[in-house]
């Protein structure tokens, strides 16, 4: 009885390597934000995909010219291209926010240089500003106008 029980008892405490992983977490470049990159990432190849069924689409259109079906494909290519256009400043930001990764300069605030919280790049990876420069970025912009 005694025998086993202490068996028991040195495999539950037998050390784990714990510490040594943990270190080699942290001393990865961008470890910090290895989630919001996979983020990043697959948002950037959803866009690509998008982009490509979007041509795809459009080429259907012009394969079949049906008179009574232009006028709404005329409308169907000014809103892709409205779409288009956004999506390809937003894949312009993402490129540049996994450049930033890159040169470690991701989550540091362009105006004050302070770092940006994490929960702020959580929920919007692609901003290059921290809460107060972005309200005073607008509040200036207001002005402007
Ligand atoms: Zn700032």
């Amino acid at each position: 009885m005694k025998a086993r029980s202490l068996a028991k008892r040195t495999r539950r405490t037998s050390p784990r390597p714990v510490v040594a992983k943990r270190r080699a977490q942290t001393s990865t470049a961008g470890g910090k934000y290895a989630s919001i990159r996979r983020e990043l990432q697959k948002q950037r190849n959803a866009i690509l995909e998008e982009v490509g069924e979007g041509l795809t689409k459009r080429d259907g259109q012009e394969a079949f010219p049906d008179v009574s079906d232009q006028a709404s494909a005329e409308v169907d290519q000014n809103f892709t291209m409205r779409i288009k256009e956004r999506e390809q400043k937003l894949l312009k930001k993402i490129d540049e926010a996994l450049d930033r990764m890159k040169k470690n300069t991701y989550g540091i605030c362009e105006r004050c240089e302070e770092e940006i919280p994490y929960q702020r790049l959580k929920a919007r990876p692609v901003t290059t500003l921290c809460i107060a420069c972005k309200t005073l970025q607008e509040q200036e912009e207001k002005f402007r106008r």
